[in-house]
């Protein structure tokens, strides 16, 4: 779609945490560039230079309290109901759109899901390059290791995070069990504790660690007799989420409309 020149991008909620880690990874990815950044519009940093909030130095972007025209694409890792509203602009002004946000909740889902139908859209509550190439993964061993192989789930997060297990680890239980002919939610055990007996052969377990800074890691086991395989994801900073939205940005402006995941930007749909 943009031969020839740079996809432009506007990064809503600029002054986050994954705002700023995504205006990072914009600089410095040759094919795409920031050209609006986009705040509340009671931030107190509004009208500053957005690179120089977030430490890159001076870049001639001030952040902004609102939409506006001029972008190829817009990137909103904010919360959602304000996300909802990125896309409704989205739509009007002919923008893609990819949208971050977590904890929506079921009817603002349906909302995305709508609006989808006239907008190119990427909506990914983890956009993990490497965690969605594990969602694959995962479900092909499962299925080549078969039942004799005990599945087990473990994650570890940081001591602030708030819910348990993460969505993450949720799943990968439920891709490992419909992977099996199982479903997660009559199999899944949390935790162990007391004279709970021997392991049944169709449950799989799931395990959380929380302590310190930790970013975010996920094993998922496969126990059989005499051997063990592990695989392990383990994130080292938010640039993770940061470069898979940046991916999916590149890729959702050259789609038809419609709602699309990180399994779709990988091309890792089929299956999953
Ligand atoms: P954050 O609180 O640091 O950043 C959110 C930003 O949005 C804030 O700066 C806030 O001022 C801004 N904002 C609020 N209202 C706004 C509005 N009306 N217009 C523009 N900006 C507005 O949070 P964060 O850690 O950056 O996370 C943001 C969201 O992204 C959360 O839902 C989080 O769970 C999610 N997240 C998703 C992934 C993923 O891979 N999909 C990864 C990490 C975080």
């Amino acid at each position: 779609m943009n031969e020839g020149r740079k996809t432009k991008a506007a990064v809503v909620g600029a002054a986050g945490k994954m705002g700023g880690r995504i205006i990072h990874v914009l600089k410095e990815t040759p094919s795409i560039e920031l050209c609006l950044a986009v705040e509340r519009s009671d931030h107190p940093w509004i009208g500053m230079d957005v690179g120089e909030i977030i430490g890159l130095g001076k870049i001639d972007i001030p952040l902004e309290g609102s939409l506006r025209k001029g972008a190829d694409v817009l990137i909103d890792f904010t919360a959602p109901r304000v996300s909802l509203e990125s896309l409704k602009f989205a739509r009007a002004s002919g923008m893609a759109a990819v949208i971050g946000t977590t904890g929506m909740n079921p009817e603002q889902i349906n909302q995305i899901r709508g609006l989808s139908a006239e907008v190119r859209c990427v909506f990914s509550p983890n956009m993990s390059v490497g965690m969605n190439l594990m969602f694959r993964v995962v479900q092909d061993v499962a299925r080549i290791l078969g039942p004799e192989y005990d599945i087990e789930i473990l994650e570890a997060h940081h001591r602030l995070k708030k819910d348990s297990p993460s969505g993450t680890a949720v799943r990968l239980g439920e891709v490992v069990a419909g992977a099996t002919g199982r479903d997660f939610g009559q199999v899944g055990v949390y935790g162990r504790k007391g004279l709970v007996g021997e392991r049944t052969r169709d449950e799989i377990g799931m395990q959380v660690i929380r302590a310190g800074d930790i970013v975010g890691e996920h094993t998922v086991l496969f126990g059989g007799i005499g051997e063990r395989l592990e695989i392990i994801h383990r994130a080292h900073s938010r640039d993770n989420f940061a470069r898979g939205a940046v991916r999916a940005a590149l890729w959702v402006v050259d789609q038809p409309n419609g709602l699309y995941d990180m399994q779709d930007v990988l091309g890792l749909r089929e299956g999953v």
